[in-house]
């Protein structure tokens, strides 16, 4: 991820301001008892309605669910198929955003290409990248 990327809160299109903004409010609710490295994210649809998401630990560790896949599920349950966006917020490591695992990536890319924003808290680092970007030559059935 080369440092063009970044981005600033203020000259980005108002919607997705809001989607950043939804991201760090999800991360709140994270159920991080074990890692307590919270993560929060937020899902656009194209028809602007907006899911939340965090991650939720388990004692099992492998069966974490992400932020990203709970958004992602919360709105296919809902009946959304079709995303312009998603955010991320989780803590800054190794002084850069952190970025979806890879298997969030490959089931976000399940329903084609989005732009991807991941920011850290406070909103003063934004990395701009897309799905296709994290994930290139995903895999396709
Ligand atoms: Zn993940």
């Amino acid at each position: 991820m080369s440092s063009e990327n970044f981005v600033n809160l203020n000259n980005l299109d108002e919607n997705i301001q809001q989607l950043i903004r939804e991201c760090v409010e999800a991360r709140k609710m994270s159920y991080s008892p074990y890692s307590k490295f919270s993560v929060g994210a937020a899902l656009r649809c194209n028809d602007g309605t907006i899911f939340r998401g965090c991650n939720i630990e388990n004692s099992s560790y492998p069966v974490t669910l992400c932020a990203e896949r709970t958004a992602v599920s919360k709105a296919i349950s809902e009946g959304k198929k079709n995303f312009q966006a998603i955010a991320v917020s989780a803590d800054l490591v190794h002084d850069t955003v952190s970025s979806p695992c890879g298997m969030c990536r490959q089931f976000l890319s399940e329903f084609g290409n989005m732009d991807v924003y991941l920011t850290n808290p406070t909103m003063d680092r934004i990395l701009h990248t897309s799905v296709m970007e994290l994930l290139p030559l995903a895999f396709k059935f």
